[in-house]
């Protein structure tokens, strides 16, 4: 029997809705495209996605802005981070997180991950500690949220502000509070690999009025804040309006018109994602050599990728694997490749942030393996899937050890 081959796509996302892009057309034709760019009694397309977004996550305030990366760096300005000032960050998130510290002049202090690659609550108070840190960029990095209680808890005693990136759990909750409302202000991106696909594009909420006006100000808003409907009353940006700097990072609404009918798509995008993951994770379950994360019942997570590890494999042995999976078909990341590779670079690769050694999470990583789900994949895909991955773990796992190191080349 000829070995089984997967023949789909791991970076095809499914089209924009034909609303989207309906309305998408509404706008290149009548060519309003920036926000406050607004004919009479016209509300654009921008201040209408702030509105149902911050209705679908219960916030009061909600900005549309350029980015995730964008979000992460306007929440830290609008919380007044200082030069130099220690940020305590996840050592396990995704590049933009410290790098949006680093554009604030500001200093990543990294937490170790723990074995179901959430923030190590304890490691938090110990750098908390040390570095008298009074702000927290917390990562849900690949959608593991840590225990929200207990963070908050810990953070409200060591005077901790936290900020949200919600990359990866627009759509998710922690009990039955939307991921992104724990913290003083939750950051979203609509970049075309998260959850709502606009090309680029992020969100910022907060039930803070003077943090949201603030953040209003700094992306750019030409003290035409007025235009908002999810934004506070006059007043609050009266009191501060010539203190704030222009930092310009806003949406257009070319982009809000395609986020819009995706808005209301999203329940069903969780759904369909649970329905994927649940596919992977039984097709995997007790493959001797793999270990799956364990996710708390207190989580609504978004199986929009998947985790696992390969505890105490080398590094060649884990590279074989990969390579192995990759000939047929089956496209992973590898967080403990030597170096990074498209989207996995690692807390010790972000040299600018003299990152300190931490054994903990580098033996975690040493054997993290990631993937993507697209929504374009099938349950019956991922069943395939899995029967591929097992099947190599099992055969890479229990053979010789390799003698030579190789890297694939994933893009
Ligand atoms: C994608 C991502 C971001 C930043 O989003 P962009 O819209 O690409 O700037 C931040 N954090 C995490 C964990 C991400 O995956």
């Amino acid at each position: 029997m000829t070995a089984e081959t997967f023949r789909g796509n791991f970076t095809q996302q499914e089209p924009i809705p034909e609303e989207g892009i309906e309305a998408a057309i509404a706008v290149l034709r009548h060519g309003r495209l920036h926000r406050y760019n607004t004919s009479k009694d016209e509300i654009a397309e921008t201040a209408l996605l702030e509105q149902e977004f911050a209705a679908l996550v219960g916030a009061k305030y909600c900005l549309a802005v350029a980015s995730g990366g964008y979000a992460l760096g306007c929440a830290l300005r609008a919380l007044q981070v200082g030069h130099n000032e220690p940020v305590l960050t996840n050592a396990f998130t995704l590049a933009p997180v410290p790098g949006a510290i680093a554009a604030c002049g500001a200093r990543p202090v990294f937490v170790d991950v723990t074995a179901d690659l959430t923030l190590d609550i304890k490691h938090l108070e110990v750098q908390a500690r040390a570095s008298g840190a009074r702000l927290l960029m917390l990562s849900h990095m690949r959608g593991h949220v840590c225990d929200m209680d207990a963070l908050m808890d810990m953070c409200v005693r060591l005077g901790i502000t936290v900020i949200e990136d919600c990359a990866h759990t627009m759509g998710g909750a922690w009990g039955d509070v939307a991921s992104g409302r724990h913290g003083a202000i939750g950051c979203y991106s609509t970049q075309t690999y998260k959850h709502i696909n606009a090309g680029e594009g992020g969100f910022l909420v907060s039930d803070d009025a003077e943090l949201m006006a603030r953040a209003i100000l700094l992306s750019g808003s030409y003290m035409l804040y007025s235009r908002h409907l999810a934004a506070p009353e006059p007043e609050v940006f009266a009191r501060i309006r010539l203190d704030v700097p222009n930092v310009s990072g806003r949406m257009d609404n070319l982009r809000a018109a395609i986020l819009r009918p995706q808005l209301k798509l999203l329940p069903q995008r969780v759904a369909r994602w649970a329905e994927l993951y649940r596919a992977l994770e039984q097709g995997l379950a007790d493959t001797p050599g793999l270990t799956l994360t364990l996710r708390s019942s207190q989580e609504t997570f978004v199986g929009s990728s998947f985790q696992f590890l390969l505890n105490g494999w080398s590094a060649a042995r884990v590279g074989l694997f990969v390579s192995r999976a990759l000939a047929r078909g089956v496209e992973l990341k590898w967080f403990g490749a030597p170096d990074p590779v498209a989207f996995t670079s690692r807390y010790d690769h972000w040299q600018y942030a003299d990152p300190t050694p931490l054994p903990q999470t580098d033996r975690i990583l040493s054997g993290l393996i990631d993937m993507r789900v697209p929504l374009t994949f099938t349950p019956e895909d991922c069943a395939l899937i899995a029967r591929i991955i097992r099947q190599e773990v099992l055969i890479v796992g229990q053979g010789a050890e390799p003698a030579t190191l190789s890297v694939p080349l994933i893009q």
